[in-house]
């Protein structure tokens, strides 16, 4: 069966890099519309102009805009699918359903501390996306992508103070979905904290028991 799956959770929780694995090793093909909309904000193309404000200030893209990238994006996959940072309000998911069938979502839950500590030490590669850590997962190669070999930067809101808004941006807007899911019967919660690779069994424990 051709599962979709959302992930939710706060901004650092690891959504990027368990869906990352995961696709590296379950065949799930990956939508983060934060890579998506990162990437039309780099060319420049009208998405990416509106876009760029809300990102830089730690909102949310209007939902309008996040709805028409993933209607173009799911109408291209087919096989299992992995949602990476969408939904992330009660319209985005609403509509979502009314585009396709969710079969679970998984919520990674981690202290709120912890993940400003994450996401201020956050370095992601320019050209493949992949997302590494100065202190809990560093390239073998100070500032260059163990993947692809390209350079690694730091998210221009990957600063302390953007990622409060982000927090505050999650706990009012995303939040809800845990509920919106639950009601569902396609809510689970996973624990975000500790190794990279104890997270990851968790959530394939959670896909194996669906
Ligand atoms: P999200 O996509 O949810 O914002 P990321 O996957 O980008 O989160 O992870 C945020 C940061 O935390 C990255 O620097 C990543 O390397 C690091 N990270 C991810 N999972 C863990 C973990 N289990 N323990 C420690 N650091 C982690
Ligand atoms: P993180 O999970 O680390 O917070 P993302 O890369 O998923 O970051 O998202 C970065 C930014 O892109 C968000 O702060 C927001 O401005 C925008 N964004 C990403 N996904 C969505 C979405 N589904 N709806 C609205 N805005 C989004
Ligand atoms: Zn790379």
């Amino acid at each position: 069966m051709d599962m979709k799956i959302v992930l939710l959770g706060p901004p650092g929780c690891g959504k990027g890099t368990q869906a990352e694995r995961l696709t590296a090793n379950l065949k799930f093909t990956k939508i983060s519309t934060g890579d998506l909309l990162r990437e039309a904000v780099r060319l420049n193309t009208p998405l990416g102009q509106q876009a760029k404000q809300f990102m830089d200030a730690g909102k949310l893209v209007p939902d309008e805009l996040v709805i028409g990238l993933i209607k173009e994006k799911l109408a291209d996959i087919k096989g299992p699918v992995l949602l990476d940072g969408f939904p992330r309000s009660l319209e985005q998911a609403r509509r979502l359903d009314e585009l396709t069938k969710i079969d679970l979502a998984i919520d990674i839950g981690v202290n709120e501390e912890k993940l400003v500590k994450r996401i201020v030490l956050r370095r992601s590669c320019k050209n493949c996306g992949a997302v590494y850590h100065l202190e809990f997962s560093p390239p073998k190669v100070e500032g260059k992508c163990d993947k692809c070999g390209n350079e690694l930067y730091q998210r221009s809101d990957d600063t302390e103070a953007t990622v409060r808004e982000r927090l505050k941006t999650y706990n009012d807007k995303t939040l809800p979905l845990a509920n919106y899911y639950k009601q569902k019967g396609i809510l689970r919660t996973v624990d975000g904290e500790g190794d990279i690779s104890e997270v990851y069994d968790r959530i394939v424990k959670v896909l194996k028991a669906k």
